[in-house]
Order: C-alpha cells, then sequence, then structure tokens
C-alpha cells in the first residue's frame, strides 16, 4: 500500500536561526495527518533540524548527496554522512539540479544505486521541460528518465523509491499542471512501470507531483487518484501555507 507523502524542499533558503525557527513554528502548527510529513532544509542545517524534531513526526531529508562512498570530491556529501546523523531519505535528480549542476540520468543513475546500496529511501524527481510538452515529447521524455535511471532495479529496490513527477516549466514559475495534466502524466508512469516490471510495483509505488503547488491548488491535485502528494517549493518555506497543503491532503 502506497503511502501519502508531503515533502518541503528548502532549496537554498534560510541559515541556521530561521531554519530553526520555520521548525519550531511548523511543529506547533502541525496537524493529525496519516500522511509522511518531511522537509529537506539545507546541509549545514541538517544536523541541527534532525536534532530539533527527534520527537516529531516531521521526517528531515536530504536535498542531494554523491554517489561515491567518500575522497576527493571537493563540496560533497555522502550517503554515510546522512546516515551518520540520522538523515535516511534522500531527493535525487531535482530539476534544478540537472539544469545548473549538469547531473545527467547516468550520474542520477548512480546516486540511485549508491542510496539504495546504503538502504536509503530515495525521492526521485523528473519531469519534461516547456519545449517538450509544446512539441509533444513530454511522454518520452518521462519515460526515458525513468528507464535510464531507475528501470535496472530489482523489484525489492523499488519499496526504498517514491517518484515526485515535477515538470520544470511549472518549478518555481507560479504556474502549475492542471489536476488533469498532473493525473494523465502520474497514471502513465504507473502504466510505465507496470509495463517494465508488474502491476504490483506500479500500484504500490508514490507518486508525488511537484510544481508551484500552493494551498489554493493543493487540494484538487492531491484528490486525483494517482497522485500521492506533493514536492513542495516555494509554499514550504512558510508554515500556513505548507500546514495547509497537508491539511488538503
Ligand atoms: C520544487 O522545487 O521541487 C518545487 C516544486 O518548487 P515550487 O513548489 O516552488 O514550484
Amino acid at each position: 500500500m502506497r503511502s501519502k507523502i508531503v515533502a518541503g524542499n528548502w532549496k537554498m533558503n534560510k541559515n541556521i536561526a530561521e531554519t530553526e525557527a520555520l521548525l519550531v513554528e511548523l511543529s506547533a502548527k502541525l496537524p493529525d495527518t496519516t500522511a509522511e510529513v518531511m522537509v529537506a532544509p539545507a546541509f549545514v542545517n541538517l544536523n541541527a533540524a534532525v536534532r530539533h524534531l527527534e520527537s516529531s513526526a516531521i521526517e528531515v531529508i536530504a536535498q542531494n548527496m554523491h554517489f561515491a562512498e567518500s575522497g576527493a570530491y571537493t563540496g560533497e556529501i555522502s550517503a554515510d554522512m546522512l546516515l551518520s546523523i540520522g538523515i535516511d531519505t534522500v531527493i535525487i535528480g531535482h530539476s534544478e539540479r540537472r539544469a545548473y549542476f549538469g547531473e545527467t540520468d547516468e550520474i542520477l543513475a548512480k546516486k540511485v544505486t549508491a542510496a539504495l546500496a546504503k538502504n536509503m529511501r530515495v525521492m526521485f524527481c523528473f519531469g519534461e521541460e516547456l519545449e517538450d510538452r509544446k512539441s509533444g515529447n513530454h511522454f518520452d521524455v518521462v519515460e526515458s528518465q525513468l528507464k535510464n535511471a531507475l528501470f535496472s532495479l530489482d523489484a525489492q529496490q523499488w519499496r526504498k523509491i517514491v517518484l515526485a513527477y515535477e515538470p520544470v516549466w511549472a518549478i518555481g514559475t507560479g504556474e502549475t499542471a492542471s489536476p488533469e495534466q498532473a493525473q494523465e502524466m502520474h497514471a502513465f508512469i504507473r502504466k510505465t512501470i507496470a509495463e517494465a516490471y508488474d502491476n504490483s510495483i506500479a500500484k504500490n509505488v508514490s507518486i508525488l507531483y511537484g510544481g508551484s503547488v500552493k494551498p489554493a491548488n493543493a487540494a484538487e491535485i492531491f484528490s486525483k487518484p494517482d497522485v500521492d502528494g506533493g514536492l513542495i517549493g516555494g509554499a514550504a518555506l512558510v508554515a500556513d501555507d505548507f500546514v495547509a497543503i497537508i491539511k488538503a491532503i
């Protein structure tokens, strides 16, 4: 049975004092929910966030990691480092990592493999660019992103995968995919997985939607049968907005 998830990607926002202040407010306002709630603060604030949320239902997750175990990779963070501070879920493949840091499908496949080798949970992000959608290529692009990074995994490994479909044209733009567009793509993703593997993997993987989810549109997007929650950027930086989105699920 797949879980409902609302995850906040804080990106390169909030210093330590601001991180703690937002966590205090979020913890105080967190509604009762059966959904999993996650936040991904910046690397330097992860340890403090984990300690702050020790007895909270909110899980702290990482925005990225390197595929190597350790070594000469200046500025990078390994799976073991995350695990050593109590973090066992990592976002991989965010469109900003792909666009600004040259992360290719090949690199992402290595990261996924490295995280799974450490028994971490992976929130794998993917989605088409505006030109792909305009030219009607969006299904092909999404299928190839999934295939290149994930389709060599075995059935057991899929239990540790959460998917986040994030059309690039909807991230941070204020433009959201319509609930129908989100549902159409999520259903396509499940069908593609069912064809590559089987129905049970397709049915059991959580597929989140990401791209300008706000309190005003969350409930409608989340009401779609193949949408299991959201990966939230901008709105996750404001406690009241994030809480409203959690309530919408
Ligand atoms: C994101 O960065 O994953 C995201 C969905 O951002 P936003 O909600 O701001 O569009």
